[in-house]
């Protein structure tokens, strides 16, 4: 039996055979000719039988599948259909260009078109660079790419997965996900962590692993063995029998002595937010405002955005949702306020730093939100991304003021607002731990990098220290103004009794995690907590300080946590 280890991202324990991602397909080499054996008629012909094929097998797809997949795939399907792409392509051929290299220029130019026209049209561009590539696909007669087409149940290997890919994956047929690439923090980790779908990142070697092997994953150890044994046939049983207890939260995050810490959701719009209320969340933590206009080439106007926010709002009347504004930069560009060609995006202009450079969009933005706010029932509270000095905290509480909102506060992720927390919570009225951030900035480690994915854990114990010191910083600001977590890291069971420990008053996770951190959380008092937070911090590295608060809650192993 052989095992591949990585690190575990989304807990659950599955059994079933794997399908690997197939590689991005590669450009035709510039300048390709047709191959002497052809004619331009034949090569045409096979053109025009790839595009058909593409779209039948496309269309097929979005036949079967609903919401934001099926409008994906339907929208893709028709522009492999597109008359100016394939007229295009068809005048390449006949002045001697290869059927691949001809629909690769012709997909170039349409997209650029597209890009130039902004709005509506330019977020057809990419759909253009997919379709000529599974059409060059076809022509090569290799597997399309993006996740693979089934109608059994498979476990997904890739190297990473992008966002994109998230609006095709079905976790009805895919069952868990393992990547040789991507860290704790990557899209994958967060996608996986979303859908419920158990997950193991930087795997390293299970890119070789052949279609249709038979495997076992655990999706909290991080392991993925090959040849299951009778007991990881009992621990998959298992796992779907505590899958019931683990669905539903009671909506009343508590230790076992009483000790109240608000569970709340990581939303990114409308539909996550009256997701995350079906799940019993006690409000929203972190809306990632920017989630709403990735697509976007311009910014959004004021009442758009109005109308978007209020979305959220209005899935949790009488209850606090945290608008964060709009963290454009490093892994979530957007096109209007980031500059593509920043030699290094994740120390660039990102977040509230966009305002130096885009002034004007931030103030439209609490403009928005403030008009939204008005107009529903929820307790809005506004953070900023970002924030490294007190002097932007009081920047960004007065503008705020000057907008009418009436609790700003900041997101506590690059290491010097952790470090000054009772001067930058002077200016404000909360703050909140991005500890994906706050780990990628405190280790030097870029949160997607697979090879650095021990580094980029919350486990670190200088990460734990950093959140000690906010929650310090706080109580020697003299009000004790609440601190939150709504990075990746108060998702994890274990780790977020450490973080209850450490003093932190609200816990913000991707809605489908707050059940078993609810029940996890129940098992232990405000004491213990605080034990296994000195216990965590005492440890000489993360691997220890994780392996031994888990040693002190067997309910994890118990849960297949
Ligand atoms: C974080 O950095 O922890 C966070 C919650 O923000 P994001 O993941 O959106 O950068
Ligand atoms: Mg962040």
């Amino acid at each position: 039996m052989q095992n591949f280890q990585g690190v575990g991202v989304s807990p659950g324990r599955v059994i079933g055979t794997i399908r690997q991602m197939p590689k991005p397909v590669s450009e035709p080499p510039s300048g390709e000719l047709l191959a002497a054996s052809t004619t331009a008629e034949e090569a045409v012909a096979g053109l025009k039988a790839a595009a058909q094929s593409v779209h039948d097998e496309l269309k097929a797809r979005a036949d079967k599948a609903s919401g934001d997949g099926k409008a994906v795939l339907e929208a893709t399907a028709l522009m492999a259909k597109d008359t100016m792409l394939l007229k295009s392509a068809i005048k390449l051929i006949n002045n001697g260009s290869s059927a691949e290299r001809a629909i690769w220029e012709a997909g170039a130019s349409v997209s650029e078109m597209l890009h130039n026209l902004g709005g509506y049209m330019a977020e057809r561009a990419t759909d253009v660079l997919d379709v000529r590539a599974r059409i060059v696909a076809e022509l090569r007669g290799v597997p399309a790419p993006g996740i693979p087409a089934s109608d059994s149940p498979f476990i997904l290997v890739a190297e990473d997965l992008a966002p994109a890919d998230t609006a095709t994956l079905d976790p009805a047929v895919v069952t868990a996900l393992v990547t040789s690439g991507g860290g704790p923090q990557s899209h994958t980790a967060i996608i996986a962590r979303s859908l419920g779908l158990p997950a193991v990142v930087a795997a390293r070697g299970v890119d070789e692993i052949p279609d249709g092997t038979e495997v076992f994953v655990d999706g909290a150890a991080g392991t993925l063995s090959l040849e299951p044994t009778e007991e990881h046939r009992t621990a998959a049983l298992a796992w779907v029998a505590n899958a019931a207890t683990l669905a539903v939260f009671d909506g009343n995050g508590t230790t076992a002595d009483g000790h109240l810490v608000p569970l709340l959701a990581n939303v990114g719009g409308a539909k996550d937010a009256a997701a995350a209320a079906a799940l019993g969340a006690q409000g929203v933590g972190l809306f990632r405002t920017e989630f709403c206009f990735l697509e976007r080439d311009t910014e959004p106007t004021v009442l758009e955005q109005a109308a978007a926010y209020r979305g959220v709002f209005d899935a949790f009347p009488g209850k606090k949702v945290v608008l964060r504004t709009l963290d454009a930069g490093a892994d979530k560009p957007l096109p209007f306020l980031t500059d593509a060609t920043e030699p290094n995006p994740a120390l660039g202009v990102r977040g509230y730093r966009t305002d130096f450079t885009t002034p004007g969009v931030l103030g439209r933005q609490l403009e928005a939100i403030a008009i939204a706010a008005d107009e529903t029932e929820a307790e809005v509270w506004v953070m900023a991304p970002m924030i490294s000095t007190a002097a932007e905290a009081a920047r960004f509480a007065s503008m705020c003021d000057a907008a009418g909102i009436k609790t700003p506060g900041v997101m506590v992720e690059v290491p010097s607002a952790a470090l000054t927390s009772a001067s930058v919570l002077r200016h404000v009225g909360f703050a909140s731990l991005g500890t994906n951030d706050l780990t990628q900035y405190a280790m030097a480690a870029d949160r997607q990098l697979g090879p650095l994915a021990e580094l980029n854990t919350p486990w670190q114990p200088a990460v734990l220290r950093l959140v000690q010191l906010t929650v310090a910083g706080s109580a020697e600001e003299g009000s004790g103004k609440p601190i939150g977590v709504c990075g990746e890291a108060a998702a994890d069971p274990a780790l977020a009794v450490v973080l209850v420990g450490l003093g932190v008053s609200t816990l913000s996770m991707t809605a489908r995690s707050l059940a078993a951190v609810g029940t996890v959380l129940k098992t232990v008092t405000l004491e213990q907590a605080q034990e296994l937070a000195r216990l965590a911090l005492s440890a000489p590295d993360a691997l220890d300080a994780k392996a031994w608060v888990r040693a002190k809650l067997p309910i994890l192993e118990e849960l297949g946590l």
